[in-house]
């Protein structure tokens, strides 16, 4: 991994930022004028005739939270996120001469594609609309028939499994590892029964799975491997891009991933069976290479417009970039925190790279004098940004899935008695006591170094208050 000059990034606006970062230090060295010298020379004079009495005054000030009255542990702002600019302005000027905006007849659908397998060197591509539409197309496309069980993590976005319920498939909700938030592939197996297809697994927060264990365990069982790339764009398996290890990857460009056109997603294969289909299924099941085929396989209308392609293709641009510096501020935040009692940070193999699309730590309620919500508002206050807990409930805990009322209060795979899954009765411990003990921190490549330390020693001193 480059440790380097944060300049030497390929990524144009993280560039610009750190360069005005630069700009706006150097003055402040150079410009000191009389009147602070004398100032700061006389406090150094005060100090030094009064060591003890300052120092305990420093250290008191500097112990006392800041949602007391103390002072601030960060003092870096947080940097304004630019997510876009030229290449995109470029991209979409571009469009404007095109006479269409249909993706089989503009090239900014193709360029995405080109762009996208530099990175992810797949030969099936389909861009779609979604994430959430990429997961559904990896579903159909994998043959999943209806009552066939597929395995999931309980933590994630719905979209993970909207696909899956749409093909009449069931999802199966295993446990997580507690220190990565990813599924734990011993509980997998556990789960799997003779009605078993198919695992997605999702990468949380950046963290790549353990995809040798659950590959050999879909090769053991005779299982597909969809891999739910959404919050992972850049991150790496043993030095391999996500989504390259299993059998369909499905990746999101909704606003809030990694890089985005607002909405959109892409699913890819190298698998020539699943291939065709994923463009089958997000098109009708009109088959574009060879239009005067008979329409053989159903689907439905996921396309990506050109629009949203131009974007896509320019936001390809920096995908190595953002990767590169959120993966960087993020082990720097692990290994400024490991230490601390009262938290956990996550876990992340040293032969992986985690892109952090968030910073998930855990606190430990039973080494703290306080609760969650008292210790995020005291990180609030040293000026982190950051929130308690991801989402509200697991998966299988929604209302929808505990009165399994999917279509209009009813569940045909159910009443047709092609399934007996009971979501009442999952039980996945380590994932409930996740979404207790989750403290989400904001971390994005807008941040830089001095604001993640500063994190870390804000995280350190509401700890060390709280300690129990
Ligand atoms: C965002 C997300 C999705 C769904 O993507 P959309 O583009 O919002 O439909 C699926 N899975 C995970 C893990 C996500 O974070």
């Amino acid at each position: 991994m480059k440790t380097g000059a944060p300049s030497a990034l390929p990524h144009q606006h993280v560039d610009i930022m750190w360069k005005k970062q630069k700009i706006s230090f150097m003055p402040k060295r150079t410009k000191m004028n009389r009147r602070k010298f004398v100032a700061s020379t006389s406090a150094l004079l005060a100090a030094t005739q009064f060591p003890s009495l300052q120092a305990q005054e420093i250290t008191a000030k500097a112990d006392q939270l800041a949602v007391n009255g103390g002072e601030r542990a960060v003092k870096t702002p947080i940097s304004k996120l630019t997510r876009w600019g030229q290449e995109e302005a470029k991209q979409l000027a571009s469009i404007i001469s095109q006479d269409s905006l249909f993706y089989w007849k503009g090239p900014q659908t193709t360029l995405l594609t080109k762009r996208f397998q530099e990175h992810y060197p797949f030969k099936h591509v389909m861009p779609c609309s979604s994430g959430t539409a990429a997961l559904h197309i990896a579903v159909a496309a994998a043959g999943i028939k209806p009552g066939d069980e597929i395995i999931t993590a309980p933590i994630t976005d719905m979209g993970t499994v909207i696909g899956a319920i749409f093909q009449q498939a069931v999802p199966v909700f295993a446990d997580l590892e507690p220190n990565t938030y990813n599924l734990d592939p011993a509980d997998v197996e556990r789960r799997i029964t003779p009605k078993t297809k198919a695992i997605i697994a999702v990468h949380l927060a950046g963290n790549p799975c353990r995809l040798n264990e659950l590959k050999t365990i879909c090769t053991r069982h005779k299982l597909i491997l969809i891999e739910d790339c959404a919050q992972a764009w850049g991150a790496k398996y043993r030095g391999q891009p996500i989504g390259t290890i299993g059998d369909i990857a499905c990746f999101s460009l909704q606003q809030s991933k990694h890089i985005t056109t607002g909405d959109g997603g892409i699913v890819a294969t190298n698998n020539d069976k699943f291939g065709p289909l994923l463009q089958l299924f997000g098109d009708k099941g009109f088959d574009r290479v060879n239009p005067k085929a008979p329409t053989e396989f159903f689907g439905t209308n996921y396309r990506m417009s050109e629009l949203q392609a131009a974007f896509g293709a320019a936001q390809m641009l920096r995908v190595e970039g953002i990767a590169e510096t959120r993966s960087k501020l993020g082990q720097l935040l692990t290994s400024e925190i490991a230490d601390i009692r009262g938290i956990t940070s996550p876990e992340v193999s040293q032969k992986d790279r985690c892109t952090f699309w968030l910073y998930m730590l855990r606190v430990t309620p039973e080494n703290l004098k306080c609760d969650r919500a008292e210790f995020v508002k005291a990180l609030q206050a040293e000026g982190v940004a950051c929130s308690a807990g991801y989402i509200s409930e697991l998966i299988h805990e929604k209302p929808i899935f505990q009165k399994h009322s999917f279509f209009n209060g009813s569940w045909p795979v159910k009443e047709a008695g092609l399934t007996n899954m009971d979501y009442t009765k999952i039980k996945c411990p380590e994932a409930s006591q996740m979404l207790t003990t989750f403290v989400r921190i904001q971390l994005h490549e807008g941040m830089n170094e001095s604001y993640i330390r500063e994190v870390a020693t804000a995280i350190r001193k509401v700890a060390r208050h709280f300690a129990g």
